[in-house]
């Protein structure tokens, strides 16, 4: 192991909603912390078109502004943030080394805000033509789509969001679900109801993206009768969930079956000084205030923990 390290009291990893939360609460506690993040501050935020219910924005915020404002706060309170991919964490003796790039840093305390990315459909064609006409981020790419026809794929409020928000710039938009209920919210169900651009394919699954450079179609097939079409369309939109950024502390805590970190509701992970927040964790409800309350929970309880151990 490295000889130099970077001491700190916490070592968050991830600054989307719960990482930056947990840092402005650990700052207001008078710990010395850093965050380490290898994409954009702000997380899965950046994805996102609008957030309508995160309290404090009665016309709705978007998600990349919603992200530089806790960021800003964040360095306001004189949190440190580095853009760097944390590669390992290990444990001796009660203190934590997390390894990234160049340096590593040694801490009693450790808040696993790493998020969650997007599920791939695993489908022919979706990996050959991402950047291509496929895509899982509509505000990043929905103005590529004007008048254009676009299919976006899911049944939860991300693809009834997204879809919404696409089909400002779409001429016309397929959402496609796999069951004949959509599982997210009723207001978005009506919204995508009344909206006349969009219209939903039932009980079909995407079976292949096809075109050659670009997307060209994407085959269906009916669950109800078996049968396969295809429909023409210059872009694929993929919101089927997301999967957990866990893998660096998989051997060190406990993690359900698909990789989401168990943890308490003071947001111990099971090891001692180790805390998760945010979307990483195994829950059924995943909201951007959630995850700032998880982050600031879990702040409070490694502050607790450094105190006097007793983590809360
Ligand atoms: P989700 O709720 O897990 O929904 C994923 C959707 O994709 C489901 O409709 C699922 O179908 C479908 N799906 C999964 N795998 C598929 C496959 N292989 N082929 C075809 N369809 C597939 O994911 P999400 O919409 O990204 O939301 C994640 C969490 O964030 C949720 O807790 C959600 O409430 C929250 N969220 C909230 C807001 C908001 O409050 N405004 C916005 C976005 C997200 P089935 O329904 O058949 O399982």
């Amino acid at each position: 192991m490295a000889e130099n390290f970077v001491d700190k009291d916490i070592v968050i990893i991830g600054a989307g909603p719960a990482g930056l939360t947990a840092a402005i609460y650990a700052r207001r506690a008078g710990l010395n912390l850093i965050i380490l993040e290898d994409k954009l501050a702000g997380g899965q935020l950046n994805l996102t078109s609008i957030i309508e219910n995160y309290p404090g924005f009665p016309g709705g915020i978007g998600g990349g502004e919603l992200a530089e404002k806790m960021k800003e706060q964040a360095n306001a309170a004189g949190v440190e943030i580095v853009n760097v991919r944390a590669n390992a964490i290990s444990e001796e003796s009660g203190m934590f080394f997390v390894t990234a790039s160049k340096e590593t840093y040694r801490a009693k305390t450790v808040i696993i805000a790493t998020g969650a990315v997007p599920k791939r459909l695993g489908i022919k064609g979706e990996e050959e033509l991402t950047g291509k006409g496929v895509s899982f981020c509509a505000v990043c790419d929905a103005p590529l789509y004007k008048d254009k026809v676009i299919a976006a794929v899911g049944g939860g409020d991300t693809a009834l969001e997204e879809a919404l928000f696409l089909s400002r710039f779409a001429v016309k938009v397929y959402l496609i679900h796999r069951r004949d209920e959509f599982r997210a919210a009723r207001i978005l169900v009506k919204r995508i109801k009344d909206n006349k651009k969009i219209e939903v394919l039932h009980s079909y699954i995407p079976l292949e993206v096809t075109g050659g450079t670009r997307v060209e179609g994407v085959k269906l097939q009916s669950k109800k009768d078996g049968s396969i079409k295809e429909i023409s369309i210059n872009g694929l939109f993929v919101f089927v969930g997301s999967e957990p950024q866990a893998r660096i502390i998989k051997d060190l805590v406990e993690t359900d079956k698909d990789g989401f970190i168990i943890t308490d509701e003071n947001m111990r992970a099971g090891k001692k000084g180790i805390f998760a927040a945010g979307d990483v964790r195994k829950k059924k409800i995943r909201q951007v205030v959630l995850a700032c309350s998880e982050g600031a929970q879990a702040a409070l309880s490694a502050a607790g923990y450094l105190k006097d151990g007793a983590e809360l």
